[in-house]
C-alpha cells in the first residue's frame, strides 16, 4: 500500500526552506502533495494565484511531488486526495507551540490523518516567508533563501509598489 502525504501552508512566497522540507518528505513517501491554502489568517503578499504558480515552478525537479491549492481544513483536503500523512516544518522552539496546537486540533477533527514534523537542514533553520518579504522590501539580494523565479516575482513585487 502507498503512503501519500500533503503538505499544507501559506507558501507566501515558497522558500528554499520549504523545499529543503519537500525534498525530505519525497524521500519518505510515496506522493507528496503541496497545498497551498486560499485560507489565512493573514495578508497575503501573493495571490493564491501566484504562490500556486510559484510553487509549481520550484519543485519541478521532484518528480513524486504535485501542487494544489486548497479551500476550507486541511484535513478535508488530505482526506480527498487519500493522504494518509500531514507533514509540517519545525524550526526553532517558537514554532512549537503553534504547530503542536494544529498537530493535536487536527487530530481531533480527523484521527486517521497523522501529522508528521521534519527538521530542516541547519542553514534553513531560521528562513521563513515574512523574512524573505523584508528583504525583498528593503533590495537584498536573495539568493540565499529562495529560487530565482520567487527572487523575480519578489523584486517586481516591490518595484510595482
Ligand atoms: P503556515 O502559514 O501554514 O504556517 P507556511 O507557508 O508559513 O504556512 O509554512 C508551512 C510549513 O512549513 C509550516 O509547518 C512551517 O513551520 C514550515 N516551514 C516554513 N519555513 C520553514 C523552514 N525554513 N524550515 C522548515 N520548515 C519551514
Amino acid at each position: 500500500m502507498s503512503t501519500n502525504a500533503i503538505y499544507p501552508g501559506t507558501f507566501d512566497p515558497i522558500t528554499y526552506g520549504h523545499i529543503n522540507i519537500l525534498e525530505k518528505a519525497s524521500r519518505l513517501f510515496d506522493k507528496v502533495i503541496l497545498s497551498v491554502a486560499a485560507y489565512t489568517d493573514k495578508e497575503t503578499l501573493f495571490s493564491l494565484e501566484e504562490r500556486y504558480e510559484l510553487c509549481s515552478a520550484s519543485v519541478k525537479h521532484l518528480s513524486n511531488v504535485e501542487v494544489y491549492t486548497f479551500e476550507g481544513l486541511a484535513v478535508d483536503f488530505a482526506r480527498s486526495q487519500n493522504c494518509s500523512v500531514m507533514i509540517r516544518g519545525l524550526r526553532a522552539v517558537s514554532d512549537f507551540e503553534y504547530e503542536l496546537s494544529l498537530a493535536l486540533t487536527n487530530t481531533t477533527l480527523n484521527p486517521e490523518i497523522e501529522t508528521v514534523f521534519l527538521v530542516p537542514s541547519l542553514r534553513y533553520m531560521y528562513l521563513s516567508s515574512s523574512i524573505t518579504r523584508q528583504l525583498a522590501e528593503l533590495g537584498s539580494e536573495l539568493k540565499d533563501f529562495v529560487p530565482p523565479v520567487v527572487a523575480k516575482a519578489l523584486r517586481d513585487k516591490f518595484k510595482k509598489e
